[in-house]
This record gives C-alpha cells, sequence and structure tokens, in this order.
C-alpha cells in the first residue's frame, strides 16, 4: 500500500497499523497514481493544543475517509504520543469502513497489549474506566479488554511488590537438540555446535561473575532469576552446575523469589540434571511439549514422541519441584482443532500449576516458511483458543500474562494461565516491562527501566556463541552501561 504523509512523519505508527490492518501489504513510499487501488494519505494539523488527523484511504476498490481530532497537553514526549495516537486511531477508523473487520484487539500494535490497562490502574483508575479505555480509545473487542483487564490487575500487582533498585536476571543459553520449524531463534544445534559448549559455558560464568559484583557496588536486588533458549537442559548436568554455582556464587540470593529454568524439549530432561537443579533450590522448571500429537511433533522436527514427554513430567514430579509450567502452541503444521484440544487435555491431565498457550508466529527464517508448510488457518486457531479458554477456566487456571508477537496466526496472542499461587513473576515482569532485565549470554538482551515510567534503555549482547566467546568486551561494555544507569536513577 502506497503512503503518503502530509504535515507529519509518523512512520511507524502507520506502518504498523497497516500491517495489523491489511496482512499482506506492506508500506511503499512512491506517489499515487491515477489507477492505484491501495494507498492512504494521512493528513496531520495542529492548531496550538489541537491536533486534526484526516486519513484517506483506498483498497480493494473500496475508498474511505475519516477524520479524528485530539487535544494535546503535557509533555513534549506525552504530545508525541498523543499525536502518535491520533494517526493510528483515524488510519484503525477508516480502514474498519472499508474492511468491516476489527481485529481481536483494535488498534494496539504492539507487543504487549494489556500495558495501557496496567497503566489506568497505577493511575488509580477503576477496572471499569480501564475497560472503558480499552474498548473506546483503542477500539479493543469486549473479550479482550476483559481479558487485559486480568492480566493488567496482575501486572498492578507485580509492580506493587517491586523496589525501585530490584532487577531480574536473565540466563541464555542457545543450544537445541534439533531445530523445530517454527524457530527463527540464534539457538545452534547441539550435535553441530558440540565443541562450543564448553568455552561458551566458561565465558558465561565469567560474566555472571562479573554481573553480580557490578550489582552489589550498584546497591540493586535480583527479585527473579530465569534461565532460557534455547534448551538450558540441553548442558549436561556437569555444565548446568557450573553456571547455576556461578550465579549462587555472585548474586544475594535472599531476596530472590523465585529461580526458573526452562526444560523446554522433554528428551534433554535426566535425573542428573533434575538433581541439579533441584540442589541449585530452583523453584520451578518449565517442559514445553508443545503438542502431544505424534505427527505435529514430526512435522516440527521434535526428535521425541509424545509418550516422552508423558516420561519427562513423571520425572519432574518425582522431585518436588515447587512450580512446573508447561507450554503448547496453538496452529502448529498439521495441527487440528481436534488434535489441540487432545493436546490441551493431555496437558491438564498433568495438573502443572502454569500454562502457557502461545499462538503460532511466522517468523522469517523458520521452515515453516522456507520450507512452505501446511499450517491450520485462522478460524481453526480461533476454535483452538475458543477451547482453550473455557477448559483452562474450568480446570481453575485464570490468565495472567500475555503477550504478542509479529506475524501471528490470526493476530491473537500468547496467555500464560495459572493456578492461584503459580505465577511466575519473571514473565510478568518483562512482559509488562516493570524493572530491569540483566541478560547474561549470546543474544542476550538487557533492558534498563526507568521505574514508574515508560522509559526504557536497552543493551544487546553479540548474537551468536562464538562471537559470544571472542568477544568479552561486548558484554563488559552492556555491564558498564547498566551501571552507568544506576547512578542516574
Ligand atoms: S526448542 Fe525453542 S529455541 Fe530450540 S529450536 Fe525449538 S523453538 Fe527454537
Amino acid at each position: 500500500m502506497k503512503l503518503v504523509f502530509h504535515g507529519h512523519d509518523e512512520r511507524y505508527v502507520a506502518e504498523q497499523s497497516l500491517m495489523n490492518l491489511f496482512p499482506g501489504e506492506r508500506p511503499v513510499y512512491e506517489p499515487i497514481a491515477p489507477d492505484d487501488d491501495s494507498w492512504a494519505v494521512i493528513s496531520l494539523r495542529e492548531d496550538g493544543d489541537r491536533c486534526a488527523v484526516r486519513v484517506e484511504l483506498a483498497h480493494g476498490g473500496r475508498t474511505g475517509d475519516r477524520t479524528y481530532e485530539t487535544a494535546l497537553s503535557g509533555s513534549d514526549f506525552d504530545r508525541e504520543g498523543q499525536r502518535r495516537h491520533a494517526v493510528g486511531a483515524c488510519f484503525f477508523l477508516a480502514a474498519r469502513d472499508i474492511t468491516g473487520n476489527t481485529p481481536p484487539w483494535g488498534m494496539l500494535t504492539g507487543v504487549r497489549p494489556d500495558k495501557p490497562v496496567t497503566w489506568a490502574l497505577e493511575a488509580g483508575r477503576s477496572p471499569e474506566e480501564a475497560r472503558r479505555l480499552m474498548e473506546q480509545f483503542y477500539y479493543v473487542t469486549p473479550d479482550r479488554a476483559a481479558l487485559a483487564l486480568e492480566t493488567g490487575a496482575t501486572a498492578a500487582a507485580a509492580a506493587r511488590r517491586l523496589e525501585r533498585r530490584d532487577i531480574d536476571v536473565y540466563v541464555g543459553i542457545p543450544f537445541c537438540p534439533t531445530r523445530c520449524a517454527y524457530c527463527s531463534f540464534v539457538s545452534q544445534s547441539v550435535e553441530r555446535s558440540f565443541a562450543l559448549v564448553p568455552p561458551y559455558v566458561d565465558a558465561l560464568c565469567a560474566e555472571i561473575a562479573a554481573g553480580g559484583e557490578m550489582v552489589r557496588r550498584a546497591g540493586l536486588r535480583a527479585r527473579t532469576f530465569y534461565m532460557g533458549g534455547g534448551t538450558p537442559t540441553t548442558l549436561t548436568a556437569e555444565q548446568m552446575d557450573r553456571v547455576l554455582t556461578a550465579f549462587d556464587a555472585a548474586f544475594d540470593r535472599s531476596a530472590c523469589e523465585e529461580l526458573t529454568v526452562e526444560a523446554g524439549r522433554p528428551d534433554t530432561i535426566t535425573a542428573e540434571k533434575l538433581a541439579v537443579l533441584k540442589a541449585h533450590g530452583v523453584t520451578r522448571v518449565s517442559v514445553n511439549p508443545q503438542t502431544f500429537e505424534e505427527n505435529v511433533l514430526r512435522a516440527i522436527g521434535r526428535c521425541h514422541t509424545a509418550a516422552d514427554i508423558g516420561d519427562a513430567m513423571e520425572l519432574v514430579g518425582r522431585y518436588g519441584f515447587p512450580h512446573v509450567n508447561m507450554d503448547l502452541i496453538a496452529g502448529l503444521p498439521e495441527d487440528t482443532a481436534e488434535g489441540f484440544r487432545r493436546s490441551l487435555d493431555r496437558c491438564l491431565s498433568f495438573g502443572p500449576d502454569d500454562i502457557t498457550i502461545h499462538t503460532l508466529a511466522l517468523k522469517k527464517g523458520s521452515r515453516i516458511l522456507t520450507e512452505g508448510l501446511r499450517i491450520p488457518d485462522a478460524e481453526t486457531v480461533a476454535a483452538m483458543l475458543d477451547y482453550a479458554a473455557p477448559a483452562l477456566r474450568g480446570a481453575g487456571y485464570r490468565p495472567y500474562y500475555l503477550y504478542r508477537q509479529k506475524y501471528m496466526s490470526g493476530s491473537f496472542e500468547n496467555i500464560g494461565w495459572c493456578r492461584e499461587g503459580g505465577e511466575c513473576w519473571y514473565n510478568v515482569d518483562i512482559m509488562s516491562e516493570l524493572c530491569s532485565i540483566l541478560s547474561f549470554g549470546a543474544a542476550g538482551s538487557t533492558k534498563m527501566v526507568v521505574p514508574g515510567t515508560n522509559q526504557i534503555q536497552r543493551a544487546f549482547n553479540v548474537k551468536y556463541p562464538k562471537e559470544y566467546v571472542e568477544r568479552p568486551e561486548k558484554w563488559r561494555a552492556n555491564q558498564a552501561a547498566f551501571a552507568a544507569f544506576y547512578e542516574t536513577v
């Protein structure tokens, strides 16, 4: 779709709105020709403290023309947000006029659609006001507004437990036994990169030790620890022990509420590794089957059976971890609505206190796209999610965090469901950006959050394990930036 702007250059919001409302379209910045059938002219005019946006739109033989006015107030940063909202809202209304479609999350295009609820509740507004905000200001459908109210309330509660110098710690293990069909993550197959694992563990332990020292000097407290990947349990028991020992030695564990380790792939879970996790006081183990359907497991490139998942869950159960999490994905290649139902029922039969239901996201570079694998359509994915919500509620779970990714089937969302007391606070903190996250390891993304504001700074570790081992100067610079940030807040 050709985009033409007058009086502004709000490219980001225009492009995000375009991709949200016209899936498959891409922005093009060229003059509109008389016979073009896909274009938008977005004009913005400001008069003192008022801003008026007009969107003229053409697509699929239909045209729309909308205006949207709003008051501007507050700081320059606030006014920038108000202008951006006006452009997004006006584009949304014009697009809705000509397509007749209202996406579940209305005009919200970001990865954390419940954030406006959290902000409203933190600002002292009532749940009813927060719900109205979602439906009337962002055009979110009533069921998604109700969902955001539940997860937004959990985020507001999570924010209350944090103090200004509380942080979370993330450790990344970017290795997996094989690569899943839907994955574009920078994970290396252990078979192909076996030699890289020992130097990676050495480098990681050095980074954790230096990070702990920096955190101590800055007077910060680690509230949660999360080891993800990749698949952390691709490490041997001895390597796992080294990483956890490095964390124990570097950080004060007394304020650390939870220690989570993703044991994502059932074929990497052994009694020896679980014993190490238990000995280090790990409070949550996450087993991620994604499906229990044999044909789907094969299609996504998992080298294990559904029975292996059951065996892994039985083994994890023997160690008595306080919390166990399981993940499923709706919309995987070869799956059906019935298959997904069976997977969820099977998952529920193990009684984990935390279940995350993801919706498939089509990621660049994944085998689904490069090999053109057959995936369920949006209606089938909707049927899967329609089954999941009441089934989970019926079994005593409630939604406690949610997020979206780009290019998700049907523009839905990922939802974490838990039983009472089963929340993984790290998930809530990171999704709602409630506190800083200090990330260790290759491709680690460190976030520095100014408490009580919407402002975030980021620092990225190098992407690949080999580069990470060879260039410790990058994580040293990131840690220096993290320390400098806390000298100012
Ligand atoms: S387990 Fe996760 S990180 Fe590893 S290949 Fe599969 S999707 Fe990617």
